[in-house]
């Protein structure tokens, strides 16, 4: 089974040929984070552009390193939401190009499903699950029953991660998007801010970031005025402590409430090494029965692999779309 599968929901272009829903036989990913960076965010326009510069060649690509031909595919599956409507467009009309061309199926992916499914290519996933899914625009602890079924059981009320980290970035003049430096700024420093840590006594899986944010800004642009300079390390080791210590506060109490097997850690912000080893350390201490399961950092972001791995579970239910496929920008998993 071979899967040639899209994404193009934000500011990557990518494809990649996915094997049996587990192994990789290319996944070439064309950025546009240089195009983005002078604005300090996608600008929606200029990565719809960018998109169709960049497609037919991703495509050519992904084919020529797998080694394999359209005749070889056994289906085509594409990122339709959640994202950029443009962005999800480009790649929604190329896949149905294709596929249509080919007399291939044609299989709709959720993107988020797509974050949770990178961790295939890591191991075999065991249900029940819980996934931890934090990124640019999502931070919700996503609870799965079985393949292919989430249940939201935890979500941000106002800011995601991804977002939080990229707004403080802007402050600290660190270039979009920020989490990586931040996490590496980080790893120099200490937390001396002790900044809040929003909802962390409230019983619900819920997370909020907007007073972290402003709670941030807040003091660099108090020290500004009073001429006082601040560590940035220490900064922004406050800043991921904050973050670090609800996320694995409120995944705690997650797994506490749902007995699982394993916990996945999905999205950019996975690729945290501040989260990565919180996690670690708190599942050896606290769950030791339940396997912690993360994607190697290239395959945390978005690409077109994680897409080929959750459209093999789709295959298998046959869940195929037909030429009406259209983008949908604000796709939930309640519509799944
Ligand atoms: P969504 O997946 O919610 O639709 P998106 O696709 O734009 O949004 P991703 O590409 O999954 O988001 O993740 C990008 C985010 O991950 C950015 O906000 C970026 O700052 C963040 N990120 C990347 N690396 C790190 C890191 N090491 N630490 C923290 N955040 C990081
Ligand atoms: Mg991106
Ligand atoms: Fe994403």
């Amino acid at each position: 089974e071979l899967i040639l599968a899209f994404e193009s929901s934000c500011d990557e272009t990518s494809v990649a040929v996915v094997e049996n829903g587990d192994t990789i036989l290319s996944n070439i990913i064309a950025t546009q984070i240089n195009s983005h960076q002078r604005f300090g965010g996608v600008v929606p326009e200029v990565a719809s552009r960018h998109h169709v510069e960049q497609i037919t060649l991703v495509i050519d690509a992904a084919l020529k390193e797998a080694d394999v031909t359209y005749d070889d595919l056994t289906a085509v599956a594409v990122t339709y939401g959640p994202g950029l409507v443009g962005s999800l467009l480009i790649g929604v009309s190329a896949a149905k190009a294709i596929a249509f061309a080919h007399h291939l199926p044609l299989i709709p992916v959720n993107h988020m499903a797509g974050h949770i499914y990178a961790a295939r290519f890591v191991k075999p996933l065991v249900y029940p699950l819980l996934a931890l899914l934090v990124s640019g625009g999502h931070t919700e602890l996503v609870y799965m029953p079985s393949a292919g079924h989430f249940e939201i059981v935890g979500d941000t009320r106002d800011d995601a991660a991804g977002e939080a980290y990229d707004k403080v970035g802007r402050v600290l003049g660190v270039p979009y998007p920020a989490g990586k430096e931040i996490d590496r700024l980080a790893h120099l420093g200490q937390d001396t801010f002790n900044f809040p840590r929003a909802m962390d006594k409230e019983d619900n899986l819920d997370f909020s970031f907007s007073g972290l944010k402003s709670a941030f800004i807040n003091t660099v642009h108090h020290a500004d005025q009073i001429g006082e300079s601040l560590s940035r390390e220490d900064l922004a080791a406050s800043f991921q402590a904050a973050v670090v210590d609800v996320l694995v506060h409120k995944t705690t109490k997650a797994l506490d409430e749902f007995p699982v097997k394993q916990l996945v850690l999905a999205g950019g912000v996975a690729a945290n090494q501040g989260l990565r080893e919180a996690l670690q350390n708190t599942l050896a201490d606290a769950f030791p029965d339940i396997e912690l399961v993360v994607p190697p950092v290239r395959l945390t972001g978005d690409n077109g692999a994680m897409v080929g791995a959750a459209a093999h579970i789709e295959l298998e239910k046959q869940h195929f779309a037909d030429e009406s496929l259209n983008a949908v920008p604000g796709l939930s998993f309640a519509h799944a």
